[in-house]
């Protein structure tokens, strides 16, 4: 597709969609050339799935042919869009308390990210005519990191996530793949952890393994919210009381000391949340469950979920859970 350029050059274009994405509310935004990801990143994938570190999440045994190129996702694409939002509301739970990450104590982000998204990408559609694209927040075979980092937007940090030098690790990212010609980023080419390894040792179950590795099977992330099973006899006395989601290898993370407050208020803590931090929250009935969590990404583990969280827990003292304990 041959994009009208007599009014603008490429990166004039990209200037714009730069502007109106923060414009929108995102906090960096960064460009890359669509194409195979390096065979350095699909290679840590393939060893990550082999290895069955990524446990029960069948879907990312497929579509492998679509997580290594992003034309195959978008025909003809020539650009990968990548948005960084930043999303710490100055929500701090209280450890000894039932607890949810702080990505997900607001409202669900895919839901805010994609209005943003969609504005953008109609956006793109007027100033660069005939070209076409599809948004994506974590909703299909993407390797966000990988793109924020060829988009120049930071670094893998060692446990996996995106860490941006302006506003660390508590972030979401999302992407638009599009037709449209755009002026690339460069690639971040650093990493800044340094001889760091706050957060391998402060993992309570030791989930984070060398080469950027984390094996889902033993981080109470996934096995609080993907998981559908019991949970495993491995996670006892090590849950530090997270009921949805785990902060700790993020709240350790120097690059998190001085985090800067979102200007998203749809991410500040619900009332639900807000009365679990009180002490004040009962989980009594599914109906309540649902109005109190209608917006919010608790519902994707659901009420039996959040249930069973809790009771796993209840015994749990977290005083005796601090540090990590290799010995299992
Ligand atoms: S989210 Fe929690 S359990 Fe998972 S790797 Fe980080 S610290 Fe470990
Ligand atoms: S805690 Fe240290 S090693 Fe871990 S991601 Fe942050 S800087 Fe890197």
């Amino acid at each position: 597709m041959k994009q009208n350029l007599s009014l603008d050059s490429s990166e004039d274009i990209t200037l714009k969609i730069k502007e109106k994405a923060l414009s929108l509310g995102f906090d960096d935004c960064g460009v890359a050339e669509a194409g195979e990801v390096p065979a350095r990143e699909s290679g840590r994938l393939t060893r990550w799935v082999d290895s069955g570190f990524h446990a029960d999440m069948g879907y990312m045994e497929r579509n492998n042919d679509k997580r290594i190129d992003p034309r195959s996702l978008v025909l003809g694409a020539r650009s990968v869009i990548v948005l960084l939002t930043n999303y710490y509301s100055g929500y701090n739970p209280d450890s000894e308390r039932p607890r949810v990450a702080r990505y997900a104590a607001g409202a669900d982000y895919h839901k805010v990210l994609k209005d943003k998204m969609y504005s953008l990408l109609q956006f793109i559609k007027e100033i660069v005519p005939g070209s076409n694209g599809r948004v994506f927040t974590d909703s299909a075979p993407v390797m966000e990191r990988t793109w924020a980092v060829t988009a120049g937007l930071g670094w893998i940090g060692r446990n996996s996530m995106l860490i941006s030098k302006k506003y660390g690790s508590y972030n979401f990212l999302a992407e638009i793949i599009t037709t449209a010609e755009l002026n690339p980023d460069r690639p971040f080419k650093t990493s800044h952890c340094g001889s760091c390894t706050k957060c391998v040792t402060a993992c309570p179950t030791a989930a984070i393994l060398p080469d950027l590795t984390v094996d889902s099977n033993r981080c109470i992330s996934w096995v609080t919210i993907e998981n559908k099973d019991k949970i495993p006899g491995v996670f006892k006395g090590r849950m530090q009381n997270w009921i949805f989601g785990c902060d700790i290898c993020i709240e350790v993370c120097p690059w998190n000391n001085h985090p800067v407050i979102t200007g998203e208020k749809l991410f500040r803590p619900n009332d639900a949340v807000e009365r679990m931090a009180n002490g004040n929250w009962q989980l009594t009935d599914q109906k309540q469950f649902e109005e109190d969590f209608s917006d919010s990404p608790l519902l994707r583990t659901g009420y039996n979920g959040i249930r069973r969280n809790l009771e796993f827990i209840k015994d749990d003292p977290p005083s005796v859970l601090k540090g990590n304990d290799k010995k299992q």
